[in-house]
């Protein structure tokens, strides 16, 4: 299957990087619903030998003078990384296809949406070197804050080697730490916090002519969790705030018809939100 996807937002030249397919079990989406029934709700969707293909992306928005990457996938790594029973031997296409297609020492700006390893692994070469050292990097502060100073080391071999690999030696990068609910960082161009997966995840709306792109991070994992807000997957640090970050996400999406991007939904992830007697549901768009 294709890896890039190309599309417009206005006068935004869009395209989504597949940078890497992971299967997670049917438990680690949906942490407090019988398998029973999840594996029932799962039917409309595909499940391969019991596990859920998960892609990750990244998106590069081209502008008529500036290229933002939105994310920056796994990296690669030949060790291999253990995170809850999972191991994670990583070799992500992303950096791979940028310098193929003369890209990668062209981004401006890199927004990291949170520091998770499938979002925040390409920054640095195995031989530490950073790949986008001529781009200033965008995080919100309360997700720096949160991994550079409260998290605890050795919680995970998985996290503990994104954090110390790829968002530590960040300090001597140009670095942009925002702390603001929403930045607009250019025209057309809008983060907004939406803590819960971690405590400063951002999603970012893209608005030009008229047109809209709303990318989503990790809001949700899956169709299903749109479907059944109450349930939660193995990820989210705070399932409360989490919630209200989506229902406002929801919101926002549904009253403004809004195209968004759904990380580790079936590639590309593009679709829209419906409701129906305040039943929320996802309408892919191919
Ligand atoms: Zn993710």
């Amino acid at each position: 299957m294709k890896r890039l996807h190309s599309f417009k937002v206005g006068n935004f030249k869009c395209t989504l990087f597949k940078d890497f397919l992971y299967r997670y079990r049917i438990t680690d989406y949906f942490q407090n619903v019988s398998t029973e029934v999840a594996v029932q709700a799962l039917e409309k969707f595909s499940v391969i030998e019991g596990m859920i293909p998960s892609p990750y992306v990244a998106l590069l928005v081209e502008t008529d003078d500036k290229k933002i990457l939105v994310d920056t996938g796994v990296g690669k790594r030949s060790q291999i990384l253990e995170f809850k029973g999972h191991q994670f031997r990583f070799e992500g296409q992303l950096i791979p296809d940028l310098i193929a297609n003369s890209l990668l020492d062209k981004i401006d700006k890199v927004i990291l949406t949170h520091l998770h390893p499938d979002h925040a692994g390409g920054l640095f070469s195995e031989d530490k070197k950073c790949l986008f050292s001529n781009s200033e990097i965008i995080i919100h502060q309360a997700e720096w804050d949160y991994w550079c100073r409260d998290y605890r080391m050795g919680s995970s071999p998985l996290f503990d080697y994104t954090i110390q690999e790829q968002v530590n030696p960040l300090k001597d990068q140009y670095l942009t730490l925002i702390d603001k609910p929403e930045l607009e960082i250019i025209p057309g161009i809008n983060l907004i916090h939406i803590p819960g997966h971690t405590p400063g995840q951002l999603a970012v709306h893209l608005n030009s002519n008229g047109e809209n792109l709303l990318y989503i991070s990790d809001a949700w994992l899956h169709p299903l969790h749109i479907e059944h807000l109450d349930w939660r997957n193995v990820v989210d640090l705070d399932h409360e705030l989490a919630n209200k970050s989506k229902l406002r996400l929801l919101n926002m999406a549904y009253d403004n018809s809004m195209l968004l991007q759904t990380f580790h939904f079936d590639f590309p992830g593009l679709g829209r939100i419906d409701k129906l007697n305040n039943n929320w549901s996802w309408v892919i768009e191919e």
